[in-house]
């Protein structure tokens, strides 16, 4: 095969990207990796893992704003350096984005270094990059490919998403931020709106709030974190609020104007008033668009709706040996989403026996606000909407023995039944560290276990987890400890 010739190239190496080339090169295929800007994508250098360090140093602001109610004595006020807690955020994304450069090599995948298009089927360029990185913490890794045509009998386009803008309300980079600044402030706002309180949102809304700032989040639903269960959202917006957030519901930033060094946000509520906040930034998280353009799909005939390539549950789009993984396949728009995506999709290509499509009702999704929010399967409102007659389950932080030990007595753990079958439909959670506690239902849901399983299952004492197996008992009128 010619060295410019693969199996399999795969276009962007966000976590749907990489996975997918690791998977492809176990299963023997001669696989490479397009990459215009930094491996890792947006999840490893401006997403999930940069969020969760700057989410870190906060939670350990919360915790010594607490000392007192441990015993503990701090002399003076804790106070954030913004510059190191940034250095801090970048380093850890930079370690990992070296991290992927490793894994290439270790698997023999050939990493092609600019921007891909496709210029007809089973065939893509590669030229200079329009969005090289920034980033002196992003380098191009040595030894990778350059421009050139490439050819391979399986292509993948896993080219991510980007910020979505509001008409009128653009970001600019200075008082409008999307992630990206918000990611690396060189200063630490007096004052913020944010605009959607989408996981995105709502995390950057919770991390400044816990470095000091007075923060407003504006959004156009009913609820706080929409997808979310109505009643966990509830209790997370309260807990919220207690933080000092100010939280606007079925309100929307009808305007922004600028000043020298602030906006004012004209936000209109469901009565039809509206109300101007004036704030250092506006941060705008209004949900992220799949990047679909300047790929040459158009030309190639491939199906897209609402800005995502259209595909089955393979990955597979309607054009032959085409496929599409990852936030630019749809939502939901989430690493782990990607990374299963883009598995299944590679060993249906290689023609293992018993893939299963991809099962979108049971990807877990997680929130890393204070306090934590994490849920899988379907809510209360969307289970009845369906027609299910349901049991539901609840147990409360303030009744489990761990919860109180760790001062985290603020949270709930709620769980769906089926009540003819006992087929677990759902799980939500809030309270701390539940982010690490849904995949028990996870697990539970793709074992299709029923309530019985569950509650013959021996959970350790003390721990969070025991709410878990508590919830289930609730749901049949079975609670322990409450
Ligand atoms: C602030 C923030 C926090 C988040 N937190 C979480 C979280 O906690 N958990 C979670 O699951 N998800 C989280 N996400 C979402 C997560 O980052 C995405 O779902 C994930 O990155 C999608 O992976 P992907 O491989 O589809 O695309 P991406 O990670 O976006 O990677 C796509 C790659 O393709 C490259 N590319 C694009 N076009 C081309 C081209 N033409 N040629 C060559 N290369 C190209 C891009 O440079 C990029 O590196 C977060 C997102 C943000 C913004």
């Amino acid at each position: 095969m010619a060295d410019t010739a693969y199996d399999v190239i795969i276009i962007g190496s966000g976590p749907g990207g990489y996975v997918t080339a690791i998977r492809s090169a176990q299963l023997g295929l001669k696989t490479a990796i397009v990459e215009r800007e930094h491996l890792g994508g947006i999840c490893l250098n401006w997403g999930c893992i940069p969020t969760k360090a700057l989410l870190r140093s906060a939670e350990m602001m919360d915790h010594a704003n607490h000392a007192k109610h441990y015993g503990l004595k701090l002399e003076g006020k804790m106070s954030a350096d913004v510059k190191d807690v940034v250095a801090r955020s970048r380093g850890v994304s930079a370690r990992l984005n070296g991290g992927v450069g490793f894994l290439m090599k270790k698997n023999k995948i050939d990493v092609i270094w600019g921007e891909a298009k496709l210029t007809k089927p089973g065939e893509v360029v590669v030229g200079k990059s329009t969005k090289p990185a920034v980033e002196p913490q992003h380098p191009v890794p040595k030894g990778v490919k350059g421009e050139g045509t490439y050819t391979a009998k399986h292509i993948i386009v896993a080219t991510g998403a980007r910020p979505r803008a509001l008409p009128g309300i653009e970001p600019d980079g200075k008082l409008i931020w999307t992630y990206f600044e918000a990611m690396k402030p060189d200063f630490m706002p007096k004052s913020l709106v944010v605009m959607g309180s989408g996981a995105i949102g709502i995390e950057f809304a919770s991390f400044y709030r816990s470095m000091g700032v007075d923060v407003t989040v504006v959004e156009v639903m009913k609820n706080v974190m929409p997808v979310e269960d109505a009643e966990i959202s509830g209790i997370a917006r309260k807990a919220l609020e207690k933080r000092g957030m100010k939280i606007l519901t079925e309100a929307k930033v009808a305007k922004v104007e600028k000043g020298a060094n602030s906006i004012t946000a004209h936000v209109e509520t469901k009565d039809g008033k509206v109300q101007t906040i004036t704030a250092d930034r506006l941060i705008s998280a209004v949900g992220v668009v799949g990047n679909i353009e300047n790929l040459g799909l158009e030309a190639l005939g491939v199906k897209t709706d609402h800005g995502c390539v259209m595909i089955d549950g393979y990955g597979k789009t309607n054009v032959p040996g085409l496929y599409a993984i990852g936030d630019v396949a749809g939502p939901p728009m989430l690493a782990h989403k990607a990374e299963h995506e883009g598995v299944v999709c590679i060993e249906k290509i290689a023609g293992l026996p018993n893939v299963h499509p991809m099962d979108k009702g049971k990807i877990p999704g997680c929130t890393y606000c204070n306090p934590q929010v994490a849920s899988v399967g379907l809510t209360e409102a969307a289970a009845k909407e369906a027609g299910r007659d349901i049991r539901v389950g609840r147990f409360s932080f303030g009744a489990n023995g761990k919860a109180i030990a760790l001062g985290e007595d603020n949270g709930l753990i709620k769980t769906i039944f089926d009540k003819k079958t006992g087929e677990l439909l759902g799980a939500h959670m809030v309270g701390t560290e539940v982010t690490e506690l849904i995949q028990g239902f996870v697990v539970a849901m793709n074992l299709e276990t029923t309530e019985e399983d569950l509650m013959h299952t021996i959970f350790p004492h003390p721990t969070l987890s025991e709410m878990m197996k508590e919830s289930v008992l609730d749901a049949y009128g079975r609670a322990l400890n409450a």
